[in-house]
């Protein structure tokens, strides 16, 4: 499902082009570079009428036993 928060940042992923990313999403995005040695450009957003387009898994937890 689509995140849909509100954006925060705009990041540039190399290769690919500008996108706008929410806080929680961009954390998880950052690690992700740093984890494969890539450094993600990111800046704070200005526009505040943009919602985070990033595809999240739903959060979910069933507790077992
Ligand atoms: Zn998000």
């Amino acid at each position: 499902m689509v995140c849909n928060k509100p954006a925060r940042y705009k990041y540039t992923w190399p290769g690919k082009d500008e996108n706008v990313i929410c806080e929680s999403c961009g954390l998880k995005l950052q690690a992700v570079a740093s984890a494969v040695g890539m450094h993600l450009q990111m800046r704070q957003l200005d526009e505040i009428n943009l919602t985070c387009p990033q595809i999240v898994k739903e959060e979910i937890k069933i507790e077992r036993g």
